[in-house]
């Protein structure tokens, strides 16, 4: 019947209906195979969307460019592009550029979006999530990972079982509320390992026995380990196994990076925020250098790669709402930031009360790092008789090293972070693995009796990997109507306190919030993000670096706060909260009201504190005066006289403790 109708149809419609008929067949082939090769990946691991060939395509959207052209300078490589351009004429709109010229990758951007998302990660894939299940599968969107490897699957023992090439997280009640909230929390049960509590080492004591176990208290909360690339493989997977139906298009390879925000500025009435969607190479390193690589299609582990865009194609795609969960890469934060500033600075130009009415711009605030560290992995087998499931943590003698580990699967094989200043001797590549076993000898014995001299030698000879310094966006994290930040591009901690994934995972929960409150409209939603995260995200790391200060500093900032704390909280724990570690284990309690609760505890200490000693000092001048009159000597001689006397007892009762 449908062909007896078509071929009664002129010529040219004919050729309409196949042209139609094809670019249908194509769209939906493209998408379908994000997910035949996902599901490759599960079977074979080693499959990857490598970039094998180069070659330039006529066009994405097979409309044929005219020639317009234009040049659009990508700020990713710092090259100058030529893209051809092509102009709907209804419209007099810009619609694509074109130059993909690979098609081994598994997809091409499409020119529109309902969302795109810059970066996945752990917060870019389960927002992915959290947006197909609110709108399904007419809403499109697209993730942009510049990683070109597609994650392998979880449970895959020939990728995770060298656990040292993958630094571990562990993961609290704010990830894994996230994960439960968006139907996840089975799969990363399935593939990480639960924390039953920790076991520390005081510096200078070395013996197993020394090890102090401490077990967690909140038995149904236990935080759970696996690695970032491990919890990266499940949510891809997740999606692969239980989204397929759906319209998310997974771009591994590509680069995001906006080039403007919509209407609210210059931007030619347009309501879209435009993104400049880029072809990614993974490493861009000299050639000899490159021959050292693992071919292209291995999956590189985070903490190694060191991506650097070769950008070799382009497309521009419109999107009603651009998140920015591009980590401490931090491209999307890095243009919102020049865009405000820029859209600010024009304003006051004409208008100088637009200083008052339109706020601060949108900021990132970069710390400088007076305290880096660096760390090199390296694996620990248990023996059997030492408990699997916990936090091993160890310092050496003078500060110079300490020694974080999380168990890497459940058979009792730890991965330990070994955490240095960069220009350690040991910090560096190719160290002598001698100089690495005789330190551990010295200062980690319990440990060096544990690992083999090949795992010595390769920690010797490998280079370490750097912790990203404290940044945060803010006071907004969003600009215009549409383009908002989340994850580690809102806010990067050190990963000392186990913060950074577990907020960036909450992060995706507050912005699901947010929508449901608003129906939906992504333009009332954006800045009410703003509001409800924007004061933690400052929160969370002014906290976190305030822990993390050198010198004497670290002693005010963390040490007497953490003494303080234990005392008063341990006299009046209705008053006094518990020290900031206590503090960060509460449940429905934001990081803004941590750090109010600090103050007022930290003030209401200082009274206390004052109190006490005015006492003490009103006191011991009553006492003197009295014993000045009875002994017939003047008050301030009687008043030195019991200062010498208190310090003397107290130094020798000091010494008799000592002696014992
Ligand atoms: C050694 C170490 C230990 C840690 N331990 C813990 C822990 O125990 N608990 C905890 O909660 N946190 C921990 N963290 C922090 C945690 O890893 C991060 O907070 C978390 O990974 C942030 O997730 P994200 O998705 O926001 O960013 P990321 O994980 O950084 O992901 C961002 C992704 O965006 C991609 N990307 C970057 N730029 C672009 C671009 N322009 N276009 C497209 N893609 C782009 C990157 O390739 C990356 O895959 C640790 C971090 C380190 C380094």
């Amino acid at each position: 019947m449908v062909i007896r109708i078509f071929l009664r149809q002129p010529l040219t419609i004919k050729m309409i209906l196949v042209i139609l008929a094809f670019s249908l067949l194509l769209d939906h082939h493209g998408r379908i195979d994000a997910f035949t090769h996902g599901l490759g990946a599960i079977a074979s691991p080693k499959y990857a969307s490598t970039i094998t060939s180069t070659r330039t395509y006529a066009s994405v959207t097979d409309q044929q460019p005219n020639d317009a052209s234009e040049t659009v300078p990508s700020t990713t490589s710092g090259n100058e592009l030529a893209i051809a351009s092509i102009t709907d004429t209804q419209t007099n709109e810009s619609i694509t550029e074109v130059q993909i010229d690979d098609e081994s990758l598994p997809l091409r951007p499409r020119n529109e979006y309902d969302a795109v998302i810059s970066g996945g990660g752990p917060a870019g894939l389960l927002t992915a999530i959290m947006l197909s299940r609110k709108y399904g599968p007419d809403h499109r969107i697209a993730v942009c990972e510049r990683r070109p490897t597609i994650p392998p699957s979880p449970s895959d023992s020939t990728v995770w079982g060298d656990v040292a090439k993958f630094y571990n997280l562990g993961i609290g009640f704010r990830g894994q509320n996230a994960l439960r909230s968006f139907g996840v929390l089975e799969d990363f049960k399935k593939h990480s390992v639960a924390v039953e509590g920790r076991r520390d080492w005081q510096p200078g004591m070395s013996r197993p026995e020394d090890g102090r176990v401490t077990l967690t208290e909140m038995s149904g909360d236990l935080s759970r380990v696996l690695s970032r690339d491990k919890l990266v493989g499940v949510l891809h997977h997740h999606i692969v196994d239980n989204y397929s139906n759906s319209n998310i298009d997974m771009l591994y390879g590509y680069g995001a990076e906006p080039v403007s925000f919509g209407s609210d500025w210059n931007d030619g009435g347009s309501d879209a925020v435009k993104v400049l969607v880029s072809k990614c190479d993974e490493i861009d390193v000299g050639l000899e250098e490159k021959s050292k690589l693992p071919p292209s299609s291995e999956f590189v582990p985070s903490q190694d790669s060191e991506q650097v865009c070769t950008v070799e194609g382009v497309v521009v795609t419109s999107t009603k709402l651009l998140i920015g969960a591009d980590g401490s890469a931090r491209t999307v934060a890095n243009s919102m930031e020049r865009y405000d500033q820029d859209r600010l600075d024009t304003l006051r130009k004409t208008n100088p009360l637009a200083r008052i009415v339109e706020g601060k711009p949108f900021r990132v605030t970069r710390f400088v790092d007076d305290n880096p560290r660096v760390y090199k992995s390296i694996p620990i087998p248990l023996p059997a008789d030492w408990p699997g499931k916990l936090n091993y943590s160890a310092r050496a003698k003078n500060g110079r090293m300490s020694l974080e580990a999380l168990p890497a699967d459940d058979q009792g094989n730890l991965c330990a972070l070994l955490l240095m200043k960069p220009d350690d001797e040991l910090a560096q590549s190719e160290v002598d693995p001698n100089s690495l076993r005789s330190f551990f000898d010295d200062n980690f014995p319990q440990f060096s009796a544990l690992i083999s001299d090949e795992e010595i030698a390769r920690t010797a000879t490998k280079s370490s990997s750097s912790i990203p310094a404290f940044r945060h966006s803010g006071p907004k994290l969003h600009v215009g109507k549409r383009t908002l930040v989340l994850g580690d591009a809102a806010h990067t901690v050190k990963p000392y306190y186990g913060l950074g994934a577990n907020c960036a995972l909450q992060d995706v929960t507050v912005l699901s919030d947010v929508l449901d409150e608003v129906n939906g409209d992504v333009t009332a939603a954006v800045p009410l993000f703003t509001k409800r995260r924007g004061g933690e995200s400052e929160a969370l790391v002014s906290i976190s670096r305030n822990m993390d200060r050198p010198g004497k500093m670290f002693y005010i900032n963390f040490i007497l706060p953490l003494i303080l704390d234990g005392i008063f909280h341990k006299i009046a724990p209705s008053i006094f909260g518990p020290n900031m570690f206590g503090m960060f284990k509460k449940k429905n309690v934001g990081f803004v009201q941590i750090r109010r609760k600090k103050r007022l505890d930290r003030s209401m200490q200082m009274i206390c504190i004052s109190t006490v000693l005015a006492g003490i000092g009103k006191g011991l001048a009553l006492s003197a005066r009295k014993l000045a009159t009875i002994i017939g000597r003047r008050q301030s001689t009687v008043a030195v006289g019991m200062a010498l006397t208190l310090a003397t007892s107290a130094t020798l009762v000091n010494m008799v403790r000592k002696g014992k």
